[in-house]
This record gives structure tokens, sequence and C-alpha cells, in this order.
């Protein structure tokens, strides 16, 4: 048996073989050929192989989504036929007496730099699509094809570490834990785990070697642990705490249906926070009072370009729907820093966190915040559905924000097409800034929504993503205390209610610290609703109020 400790990030026990997350990494280096006619002739059988996969993929797509995401595989069929992109490569081949996958390299990188070149922010979003295209044939060709776990039956995931996108492309009903040698708990891996629920350890480091792919193991969530080939005493010790866990979940789940209330009548709005629509069924599983937060870059980051706004639309109007009449809050699109999606070209940065992300994208390139504003507003005919904005630093953002929005419903009512009139518009406070002038903001908003994990790296200059900084990155600081707390006071001030989506909301240590602020709602992953629920109820604030409040000023 081997033991490797890490850090917990989803609590829950699994059993199961360990996969490893394979990354096609195809090699495409230089090597002269003697047979340069043979050389075209592989590549030729790679593209007829690849477009053939493009084939079964458009299929594929038709059945579950219907025509216009479908589409793309048919572009992306067009493009490996085009006949300039392919005689670039078997000019190369013959003319260069060159391996095939040199040349698919090269000829990718020339298109991909001249399509990002163009003006026109459709031509350079086909960079990406090139790229694509020319990873499956080097796939084909190299014997690398596609990253992601292959496996039939259910695994625990091991990884080095997990970008959002490849993480938010898994099937998870293949997926019994998440185990990574890298990662932080704030990381967007982390949260998606927490999201779907899944027992997930990260920071594992080298204990975790590829050595251990197909080994039965045992992954302990909340034990931050994971032990390869059980012994019998540590499979026993192990099945009798899954079988605690349940009974401990059978327990809470006497609490669905029941009211958010503390003892003495204070009352606190519980909300989920999702990824996609698919978590849908966690959130009813677990009694939500609505969505808090649905972090709706991941339909950006699991797609190849942009989702159009019909893909979005039927997105939210599924979350609408399913929701019944209940709150969903949409946030838009929040790319950039870890959430990169090739397609939006964007620059490289020294700096991504404190760069061109979220709402500033969308300022920049409004054509892309306007479809999605569309897709919103369509939706809010189907649900109560409300718009929140990220990553806000000044008011004219906001203002600017409402001139978009004011824009696409007048767009929306000249064609008649249906909307919600009162959708509601909010922002999340994730920055120092936006907590510092939260009086001013208030009186643009609907609402307020805090981003603590963002709130956090911004006020303590502690990067996120870097588990190496631990201790230092510490949500519990008074500083950040102090800005929820004046941020929360600015809000009722001004009549408009404040909530907490980031992490933090879930940390039971601080509920009474959140009620005795008052704030109105905490928007956390499904699972944590029920145990939340049980602290609010077993609470009492108005004992312990005052010593709180002064203690947070002190
Ligand atoms: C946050 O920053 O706390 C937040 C909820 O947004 P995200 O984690 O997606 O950046
Ligand atoms: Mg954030």
């Amino acid at each position: 048996m081997v033991e490797i400790n890490g850090k917990g990030v989803c609590g829950g026990v699994a059993f199961g073989p360990i996969c490893f997350y394979r990354r096609g990494q195809a090699d495409t280096s230089r090597h002269t050929v003697a047979d340069a006619q043979a050389e075209v002739q592989r590549f030729e059988a790679a593209k007829g192989k690849a477009v053939a996969q493009l084939g079964a993929l458009y299929e594929k797509a038709l059945q579950e989504v219907g025509e216009e995401g479908a589409m793309l595989f048919q572009t992306h069929q067009l493009m490996l036929e085009d006949l300039d992109y392919c005689e670039s490569i078997t000019g190369m081949i013959t003319d260069e007496s060159v391996n095939a996958e040199y040349a698919v390299q090269q000829a990718a990188d020339t298109f991909a730099d001249m399509f990002a070149q163009m003006d026109d922010a459709y031509m350079q979003a086909r960079a990406a699509d090139v790229r694509d295209v020319s990873a499956r044939v080097l796939g084909i060709l190299t014997g690398s094809e596609g990253g992601g776990i292959h496996s039939d039956i259910p695994v625990i995931v091991a990884a080095d570490d997990l970008a959002p996108s490849e993480t938010v492309q898994l099937d998870k009903s293949k997926i019994l834990g998440f185990i990574t040698q890298g990662g932080s708990a704030n990381s967007h891996t982390a949260i998606l785990a927490r999201t779907m629920g899944i027992p997930a350890v990260i920071g594992a480091g080298d204990a975790l070697q590829e050595a251990y792919d197909g080994k039965q193991a045992v992954i302990d969530g909340s034990a931050g642990q994971a032990f390869i080939e059980p012994d019998a005493e540590t499979s026993a010790r192990l099945h009798k705490k899954q079988d605690e866990e349940r009974g401990q979940k059978a327990l809470l789940d006497q609490l669905k249906g029941q009211p958010n209330v503390t003892k003495d009548g204070q009352e606190v709005m519980l909300y989920a926070n999702i990824g996609s629509p698919a978590d849908l069924d966690a959130v009813l599983a677990n009694d939500a009072g609505g969505i808090g937060l649905f972090r709706s870059e991941f339909l950006y980051l699991e797609s190849s370009d942009y989702p159009d706004e019909e893909t979005l639309f039927q997105a939210y109007r599924t979350v609408a729907e399913k929701m019944g009449g209940k709150r969903v809050i949409i946030r838009t699109l929040d790319i950039g820093a870890d959430k990169q999606a090739a397609y939006f070209n964007l620059p490289h940065e020294e700096n991504p966190a404190m760069g061109l992300r979220a709402l500033r994208i969308c300022l920049t390139r409004p054509e892309i915040f306007k479809t999605q504003l569309r897709a919103l507003y369509r939706a809010s005919a189907f649900g109560k559905v409300a718009i929140m904005l990220p990553m806000v630093t000044s008011v004219w953002e906001v203002q600017e924000s409402k001139k978009l929005a004011e824009e696409v419903r007048a767009e929306l009512r000249a064609e008649g097409v249906a909307f919600a009139e009162d959708v509601e518009l909010g922002i999340m406070i994730e920055t120092p800034a936006a907590a510092m002038i939260s009086d001013r903001l208030a009186q643009e908003v609907d609402f307020f929504s805090v981003g603590t994990n963002d709130l956090t790296q911004y006020t303590l200059a502690v990067d996120r993503q870097n588990d190496t900084l631990g201790r230092f990155f510490d949500p519990h600081h008074p500083a950040l205390l102090r800005l929820l707390k004046m941020t929360a006071d600015n809000a009722h001030k001004h009549g408009i209610w404040m909530g907490i989506c980031g992490e933090l909301g879930a940390d039971l240590d601080l509920t009474e610290t959140f009620l005795s602020i008052g704030v109105d709602e905490l928007s956390v992953s499904p699972s944590r609703i029920l145990p939340l629920r049980k602290k609010v109820r077993e609470t009492e604030v108005s004992g312990i109020r005052e010593g709180i409040l002064a203690g947070i000023m002190a």
C-alpha cells in the first residue's frame, strides 16, 4: 500500500482504479525523409482520417446540440480540405524532403498567425480553428490523439494538474474522484470538483506517480489522502467512513424543505454555484433556493469557438426553466487569468490576473458582450434571470454595461422578441476598489455578490493559483472581513441586498460572522447547502452580533 497526502478540496470517499489524464503531445521536430512522396501519402491518409473523425463528431453534435452547434465540425472539415493549407504542407514535404509532422506544424503556425493579424474579430478567431484541426492531424500522425481519460469504467482521475477547460470536457459519469500533483484549493478545477460533489485531493506532489495508472486506490477527500492498493485494514476503515458520511448525508437530507432561518428569526438565502446546466441535478437534489452564480464562461471554455447567441440562449433558458421561477443569477463572461480560451486570442500578459479579463474584455469587445446579453435577456422570458458583472473596479464600467444592456433591450423590443422588463442587474465585489466605492456602486445596481476568491487575492496580493503561498492566502484576514462589512453596510444603506458567492461563503467557521454582518445571501457549491442550512438553524445571532462586529473593527 502507498499512502499519498495532499490537500482535500471536496470531501467523500471513493474506491476505484487510478487513471492518468493524457494530453496528446505530438513530436513535431524536423527530420529529413528519404521518400517525400510516401510522406505526402502519410499526410493525405492522416488528413482523410481526421476528416472522417470530424464527420462523426458532426453527426454526434447534430443529435446532441442541433444543427447550429454541429456546424463547427463541418467548418473544420472544410479547413482541412482547403487547397492553400494542404498545398503548403505537401509543397514543404516535397520541396524540402521533411517529415509530415513538421510541415503540418509549420502550416498551422503560418496560417494561425495570418488569421490572428487580420482586423476582423471573426477572422482572428479562425486562428484557433487552424490550430485545432492541425492538432487533430498531428495527433493521428504521431499516435498521440486527444487528451482525456481513456476508460470504459468509472475511475479516479489523476493528473499533474488540470486546466478548467480540461476538467469541463471530462465525461463526468466516469469520474469517481480527482487527485492532482499540483493545484490550489481556490483554482477553478477544485471549484468544479466541489460543484460536482466529487471527492478531490490536490497538491499530492511527486508522491503521485504515473506508475500507479490502472492500480486500485481509495481517495479520502475530507482527509486529503489517497491510498494506492490499500491494505485490508485501510479499506475497511474507509468503507466505514464512507458509510458514516452517507449516514450524515441522510440526516442532512431531512433538512430539505426547511427554511434557512436562525433560532432568533434571521433569514438568509442559500443559493448554489454552477458551471453548466449539467450541474442542475445537484442543485435541485440539495434544495437550493436559487442559483447565486452561474459561471457562464464555462460554456465558452467547453467550446472551440465563440458560442453563438442561440447556443448561449438554450443553456440559459434550460437553467431558468428548470429552476422554475427561482432566481438564477448568471454572471457574464469571466474569461482571462486561469480561464483561457485559445480562440479569444488574448495577447500574452505578464500578469493575466490583473490583465484583460472578464468585464474588461466585454467592454473592449462589445460585440461578444452584446451577443451574451441578447441571449440572457431572451432567456429572461423563461424564468427569473438576473445578470451579474464580474471584476468591476469603477462606476463607469457599470454605467457603460448598463448602456449596452439598454441597447440590447431596444433591439429585442424592435424585433418583437420577448424578454422580462424587470431583470435585475448586479455586480460582483471582487476588487478592493469595488468594495471601497460600494456606496456609489450600490446606487447603480440591484444587488452585490462578493467574490471572496478574487477579493482575497487582490486585497492580500496573494495569487489564488499559487499553492506554495499556503497560509498567506487567508480569507479570514481582518482586511477581508472589514471590506465585507463595509460592502454590506453600503448595500443596505442604499436598499439593495448583498451576498457572497466565493468559496468563503461555505466556511462554517464564518457563518456567524456573515449573519452578524447581515449578509443576505450565501451562494455555495450544491453539496454545501444543507450543511450550511444546519449551521444557520443552530445559530442565534442576537447574543453574538455586537461582539463579532466589534472584533472585526478592533
Ligand atoms: C470569486 O472570485 O470569488 C468568484 C466567485 O469568482 P471566480 O472564482 O469564478 O473567479
Ligand atoms: Mg472571481
